[in-house]
């Protein structure tokens, strides 16, 4: 009916037509947002953080002497404890950094940051169980997918694929829910590794909690912690009413 339509037209009317259309046409191209942390120098140091919408509320970043990016937690371990007997305070970043506030900005222009970015690695899942163990870095996504693979899912989650469960574990994100504990995902967890600087040189400034619901009075702090008592290395979820299989 169209192509008859257009068929009838003078050459004239027909460019309308297009130019009609095309003006309606919007062509989306969706990216994750950049690094939040940008260094001016290749080995990472003299660096700017912020968030992802690019400033905080302010309208400032923030400044850094140093990123560090493990890949694992025995690096995780040593870089804690380097800063630790430098005495270098330390606040935790992440790969998108969606927080708005600016939880993430060091003290000054001295602080360091460790990112979770290479932190992103599925460590476990127990399909008998119903657990998964994963490292801080992984994203809301990947904890997803990966669940899903299984045949498990999470009924509670954040609205937002982009946050690390480090980063939604620190400031207590939630979804909504009636089913269960309830709509915040750290209500879910089970045990967390969690590495600290210790100040002294008996246990090597710095060391690895391992904080668990049934054993440990110092796991509800450490889940909702805004960074501020350690970087959490791995988080282990508990799905068990979940499963959809
Ligand atoms: C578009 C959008 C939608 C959102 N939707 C929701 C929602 O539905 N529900 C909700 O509750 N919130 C929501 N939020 C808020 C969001 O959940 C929080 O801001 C969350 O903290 C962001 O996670 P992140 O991984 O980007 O962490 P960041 O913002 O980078 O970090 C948050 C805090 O956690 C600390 N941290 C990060 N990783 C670790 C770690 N491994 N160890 C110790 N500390 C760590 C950081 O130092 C910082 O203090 C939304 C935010 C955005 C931008």
């Amino acid at each position: 009916m169209f192509l008859l339509f257009l068929k009838g037209m003078s050459q004239k009317s027909f460019v309308s037509v297009l130019v009609l259309v095309f003006s309606y046409v919007v062509i989306v191209l969706s990216t994750p947002p950049e690094d939040p942390i940008k260094c001016s120098s290749s080995n990472n140091t003299t660096c700017t953080i912020t968030n992802s919408y690019g400033m905080f509320p302010d309208r400032t970043i923030c400044q850094a002497s140093q990123a560090l990016y493990p890949t694992n937690e025995k690096e995780l371990v040593s870089m804690v404890a380097s800063a630790s007997r430098a005495k270098t305070k330390i606040k935790v970043a992440t790969r998108y950094s969606h927080s708005i506030p600016k939880l993430v900005c060091p003290e000054d222009s001295n602080g360091i940051l460790i990112s979770t970015r290479y932190l992103n690695k599925v460590v476990k899942i127990d399909v008998v169980e119903k657990t998964i163990t994963v490292e801080s870095g992984v994203t809301l996504k990947d904890l997803i997918d990966e669940a899903s693979k299984n045949g498990l899912v999470l009924p509670y989650t954040p609205y937002w694929y982009g946050l690390t469960i480090g980063g939604l574990m620190g400031t207590g994100a939630h979804g909504s829910t009636l089913w269960n504990k309830g709509s915040a995902v750290h209500d879910y967890v089970v045990e967390l590794r969690i590495v600290r600087a210790s100040g002294s040189d008996e246990d090597g400034y710095a060391k690895v909690e391992i904080l668990n619901e049934n054993n440990d009075e110092d796991f509800n702090a450490a889940k909702v912690s805004l960074g501020v008592l350690g970087v959490i290395s791995q988080v282990y979820f508990f799905f068990k009413v979940m499963s959809y299989k």
